[in-house]
This record gives structure tokens, C-alpha cells and sequence, in this order.
């Protein structure tokens, strides 16, 4: 019988952990505890089935459960585990995530780029209530029967909502069971966008290669097909050949495909050919059980009266109860108390999150007319020089994040634009507080005029 022997250090044991042993417990220990005191919003309950490797050249490998926890990872916590891990064991060192059985269908967006998928979007961390118990079944059906169950499913509903959330769901667990799937999952946008680059580029014949022999296709907020009559055109094509196939098709938007502005008859009709469901806003006690379910996701636990406090206070957009989670998580940390109604009143006094009724359109008209030194009437009109155009996008957005008017209702105060319209500006404006720092100040100076 051969023994393996571990090679014999020549010396007493050196202060540093040697390299390529595994990594010592109570130092990764530390790091979470790290991550989570300096970025309380990006803490998740599962950091603590990470499995820290070894140490390996400066590089502390670590095992990640699945792709989408890795995509997580790799995109969002490569800095901070690196700037504690350095910090808990004094020198420089990196982590590195990793996953060992990783889906080898996949999910494709741009050009075979993996989609990343959002680990936090799973069926289990969805709660479902009076509001989106249709719609959560029908994803779950087509996730069980992909191409049987309602082909195609279309989700609808407004911002914030839950769309993306169940489409990702969808995907994520048809990859669970059958890791060698082709699932194409993408923003109507790339998909836009990407048949434009084959246009232009002639490779039409690779686009729809890739497209039609998808598994299953999904694209999210389909309502931007609106007008684009070629991009429709193949579309639909690519519809025809998917859907003759029996793949499973799932589409979402803001609104019922019959009203998706110019899109053509024969789309509206195959739209509504499987199930057509849509997303109602969340009622008081679902939004309750969102508030809990996020909380625990990130391992915080929230007092019943905060939460209640939280519920009745955000209304309109589930996306903005985690905001709050998030803003009353960091104000604790910072004041190293504990999470109570109090404190949850004061990190969400009315000037952290706007009273959503409280600004009128007018007073934004009032804002940007006067830092523009643009008339009313042009902003109302059909001009579309860029010294008009921009201001009344600028409008748009203010009355997008300040006011809870829907979109076609922003649109009705400038000329009766509809809502893509509305959705176009509130984008690009977006966009633009990103790369331009000038228009940032312009449109920071005018909130805070709004905001008083
Ligand atoms: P949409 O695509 O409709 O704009 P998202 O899917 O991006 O909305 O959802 C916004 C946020 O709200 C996400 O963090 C999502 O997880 C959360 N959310 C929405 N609905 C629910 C729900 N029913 N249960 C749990 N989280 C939800
Ligand atoms: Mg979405």
C-alpha cells in the first residue's frame, strides 16, 4: 500500500498561510461580514453557501452554486470581496468566482454573449397575490411545458411590476432541468438593434440562423416594436418559424399587444393567439410579503411595524419597495442601530422618497420652460428642433420619476404624444445623466427646485 505524503515545509511554519492549502475559514468569515457591513445592498443570504477554495498565485478562488449566482458575482462583487479580502488578510490579494456546472445550452443575447440572468429572479422569491396569480402560473406552466402550456405567453403591465422578474424566472428554471436548452433571452432593443447590424452588415442569413433555432425565445418589453415596420416584418417571420416548431415563445410589455402603437394587425393577432395575462399593481398585504421576501433574501430582518410602515407608504412600483429596504438597511449600518420604525421613518422622511402626488406638472413646466427659456407652447408643439426637443424630454422625465400620471398621460400634456413616445425621452434622458455631467447638473438643479 503507497502513502501520499504532503511535501514537508523545510521551516517552522511561515506567519502567512501557505499558498494552494484551503482557504482558512474564519479569515472568509470575515470577509462576508465585510461585504455585508460596506455593501448592505448587495448582500444575499446565499453568500453563505460560497465555498472560498484556495489560495492560489494571490487569487482566492471561490465556488459559486449557479450561473446566474455567478453572473451575479462576476458583475457585481469582484471589487468588494477583493478590497475585504485584502483588508481581513492584509496583502494583495483578488478573489476570483467560479462555477463548476454551468449550463451548456445556455441563454443568449447579444451576438452568443450569455444573457446575464439575476440570481435574486426565481420563481421562489416571487410573491404572488390577488394582483399577478394569473400571469405567475402561466410562467410557471410554460416553465413545466415549454411550447404546450400557452404558446405565446404574453405578460403585460406597467413599470416595476414583476415582468422581467418572471421572465428570468422562466428561463431559469427550464435551464434547472435541462441545462443543454438554447434559450434566447433579450431586450426587444438588442433585438432591434441586432437585426439592424445584420442588415447593414449583410449577415441576415446568420441572424436568422441564430434566432430560429432557439429553444425558446423570450424578449422583454416587446412595446418597442412600436413603428419599426421592418424590424416587425422579421419578427414576425421569425414568430412563424419558432411558433411552427412548437418552441415557446414569451413576450412582455407595458400594455396589451392591441395596444402597441403601429404594430401591425397579423402580430396583434398572434400576440393574442396563446395567453395574453397582465400585472396589476400589488395590493397592501402583497406588498408586505414582497417587503419580507426581500429581507430575507438579503438576510435583514425587518420588524413587523416597519414593514407595514414601508407597504402603506410605497405604492406604486415594486421596484421601489427594495429600494427602501435598501435606504433603511444603509442608514442602519451607518448609524450601527437597529432597524425600527423610527429609523425607518427618518431614512425615508419625504424628501428620500418623493411623495409621488405631491409635484404637478405645471410646476414642472414651470422649471424647465424658465431654465430653458423655452415657451410652453413650442414644448406643446410639433416642433422638434433639439433646442424644444430636448427640454420636453427633459419635462417628460421629471414628470416620469416626480408624478404618478402613466405615460400616456405624461404624453397628453405635450401635444398628445403617446406613451413610446413618452418611454423614448424618459430613456434618452436617462442615458444622458449617465454620459453628461452637464446635463446631470441641469436636471439635478431643476429637482431640486421641484423637491423644494
Ligand atoms: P418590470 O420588468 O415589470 O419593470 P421587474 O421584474 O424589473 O419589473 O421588477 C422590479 C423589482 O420588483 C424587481 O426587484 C423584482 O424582483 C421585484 N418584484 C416585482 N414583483 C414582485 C413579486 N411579485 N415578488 C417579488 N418581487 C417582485
Ligand atoms: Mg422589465
Amino acid at each position: 500500500m503507497t502513502t501520499t505524503h504532503m511535501p514537508v515545509a523545510r521551516e517552522a511554519p511561515a506567519r502567512r498561510a501557505p499558498e494552494n492549502t484551503p482557504f482558512d475559514p474564519t479569515a472568509w468569515q470575515q470577509i462576508l461580514q465585510m461585504v455585508r457591513q460596506q455593501h448592505p445592498a448587495l448582500h444575499r443570504v446565499w453568500f453563505d453557501q460560497l465555498v472560498p477554495r484556495q489560495l492560489t498565485n494571490g487569487v482566492i478562488q471561490v465556488k459559486v452554486g449557479t450561473a446566474a449566482q455567478l453572473n451575479f458575482c462576476q458583475g457585481q462583487c469582484q471589487q468588494p470581496f477583493t478590497a475585504a479580502a485584502q483588508a481581513v488578510i492584509g496583502r494583495l490579494v483578488a478573489v476570483s468566482f467560479h462555477c463548476e456546472n454551468l449550463p451548456h445550452g445556455g441563454v443568449y443575447s447579444d451576438s452568443d454573449q450569455p444573457m446575464p440572468l439575476n440570481p435574486d429572479y426565481v420563481f421562489e422569491n416571487f410573491v404572488t397575490g390577488p394582483c399577478n396569480r394569473l400571469p405567475h402560473a402561466a410562467c410557471v406552466a410554460v416553465a413545466e411545458q415549454p411550447g404546450k402550456a400557452y404558446n405565446p405567453l404574453f405578460i403585460h403591465g406597467g413599470v416595476g411590476l414583476g415582468k422581467t422578474h418572471l421572465l428570468q424566472a422562466v428561463c431559469q428554471k427550464v435551464l434547472e432541468r435541462e441545462p443543454a436548452a438554447r434559450i434566447m433571452y433579450l431586450s426587444c432593443d438588442s433585438f432591434i438593434n441586432q437585426f439592424m447590424v445584420a442588415v447593414e452588415t449583410g449577415e441576415m442569413h446568420q441572424f436568422r440562423y441564430r434566432y430560429r433555432q432557439a429553444d425558446m425565445l423570450v424578449i422583454d418589453d416587446i412595446h418597442f416594436l412600436a413603428r419599426r415596420e421592418r424590424t416587425q416584418e422579421e419578427f414576425f417571420h421569425t414568430f412563424n418559424t419558432l411558433y411552427q416548431n412548437h418552441k415557446q415563445i414569451i413576450l412582455s410589455a407595458d400594455c396589451p399587444p392591441s395596444e402597441i402603437p403601429e404594430l401591425e394587425e397579423r402580430l396583434v393577432s398572434r400576440f393574442n393567439w396563446g395567453l395574453v395575462a397582465r400585472i396589476e399593481k400589488p395590493c397592501y398585504e402583497t406588498r408586505m410579503a414582497i417587503l419580507q421576501k426581500k429581507a430575507k433574501l438579503r438576510g435583514l430582518s425587518l420588524p413587523d411595524d416597519v414593514v407595514s410602515y414601508i407597504a402603506a407608504k410605497v405604492e406604486n412600483n415594486t421596484r421601489e419597495l427594495e429600494g427602501a429596504i435598501i435606504k433603511v438597511q444603509g442608514v442602519a449600518m451607518l448609524q450601527g442601530g437597529k432597524i425600527d420604525l423610527d429609523l425607518a421613518k427618518s431614512a425615508l422622511g419625504d424628501s428620500v422618497i418623493p411623495d409621488q402626488k405631491r409635484i404637478s406638472i405645471q410646476q414642472i413646466l414651470d422649471a424647465v420652460t424658465k431654465y430653458y427659456n423655452v415657451r410652453l407652447a413650442d414644448l406643446q408643439s410639433d416642433k422638434r428642433h433639439k433646442s424644444i426637443a430636448f427640454p420636453r424630454q427633459v419635462c417628460m422625465y421629471l414628470a416620469r420619476q416626480h408624478t404618478s400620471y402613466s405615460l400616456g398621460e405624461i404624453g397628453g400634456y405635450f401635444g398628445g404624444r403617446d406613451h413610446t413616445t413618452v418611454l423614448y425621452a424618459v430613456r434618452k434622458v436617462t442615458d444622458r445623466l449617465k454620459d453628461k455631467p452637464d446635463v446631470a447638473g441641469q436636471v439635478a438643479f431643476m429637482e431640486n427646485q421641484l423637491t423644494g
